[in-house]
């Protein structure tokens, strides 16, 4: 498949690892200069080199928060007129809301909801002007399907996606899509340590965990980043223009439908 990207301009939020380096990854292979965040320099220099190499692109590595002004600001000035943004950050841990403070709803709410909706706000006005964009947001399968321990994370993320429901059909007109990638389990770093600790709690192989939790999906197995990169540069392609305000679950078929 052609995407028509070579040429253009992407960022990629917190994507020094995991899904985030993946989607920078596929888009870099399709010849997009890619600028990449995170907040820790070894990791993403390291991610900005591997990228450079395999694929010969611009890539551009920005430290900083992204859930913050600064962060976002210097992802800005090292490309203020993307064609492709796409947003992601860690996700807020889970735990019983009775011992969530206001603060930690903010905190939530600012990585998950608020940052993505600022980075928009930054870029979608000149995508529809130069009549060009995409924009990915990462959230999760708990958009579709909530996890009741992780209250925050469906909180915030639902709020995200039922804000950008509205805007994606305001901006199509001008070819500027805005969608929703939504992971079930992959096996990042993220995934890695979670199942670490449960084993570590259970003394029990983690290699045994992963493959159980594999197993909860028609697929029978957790998922591959490179998967879900892919994804996002079929998300981001050129023939992908009508693809509107849509939420692609990536889990395998673990969530039991008939219709999305
Ligand atoms: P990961 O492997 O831990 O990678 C997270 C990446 O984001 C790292 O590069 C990290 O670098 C960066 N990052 C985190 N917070 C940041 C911040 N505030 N500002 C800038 N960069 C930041 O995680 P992942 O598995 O790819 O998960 C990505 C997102 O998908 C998370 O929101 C997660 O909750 C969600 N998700 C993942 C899965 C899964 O199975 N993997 C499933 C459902 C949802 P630094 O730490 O150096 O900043």
């Amino acid at each position: 498949m052609d995407t028509g990207l070579t040429g253009k301009r992407a960022i990629i939020c917190a994507a020094s690892k995991g899904l985030g380096r993946a989607c920078a990854m596929a888009l870099a292979r399709e010849g997009v200069d890619v600028v990449i965040t995170a907040r820790t320099v070894g990791p993403l220099e390291s991610a900005a080199a591997e990228i450079r190499a395999a694929t010969g692109v611009t890539v551009t590595a920005v430290a900083g928060d992204i859930t913050t002004e600064a962060g976002r600001a210097a992802a800005l000035a090292a490309c203020p007129e993307p064609d492709i943004l796409v947003n992601n950050a860690g996700g807020p841990p889970p735990g019983d809301f009775r011992n969530w403070e206001r603060e930690d709803w903010i905190r939530a709410l600012d990585a998950n909801m608020l940052t993505p909706i600022f980075l928009i706000r930054a870029v979608v006005d000149g995508m529809c002007a130069r009549k060009f964009g995409r924009i990915v947001n990462i959230t999760s399968g708990s958009v579709k399907s909530p996890i009741a321990t992780l209250g925050m994370s469906n909180g915030a993320r639902a709020g995200l996606t039922g804000f950008v429901a509205g805007l994606a059909r305001q901006v199509a007109s001008h070819n500027v899509t805005i969608n929703g990638l939504l992971p079930g389990p992959f096996l990042t770093d993220r995934l890695r340590s979670n199942m670490q600790a449960a084993a570590d709690r259970l003394g029990r192989p983690i290699d045994e965990l992963i493959a159980e939790r594999g197993r909860a999906s028609p697929a029978g197995r957790v998922g591959d980043p490179d998967e879900f990169g892919a994804a996002c540069a079929f998300l981001c392609a050129a023939s992908s223009g009508y693809i509107v305000g849509q939420n692609l679950l990536l889990d395998g078929g673990a969530f039991n439908s008939m219709m999305g």
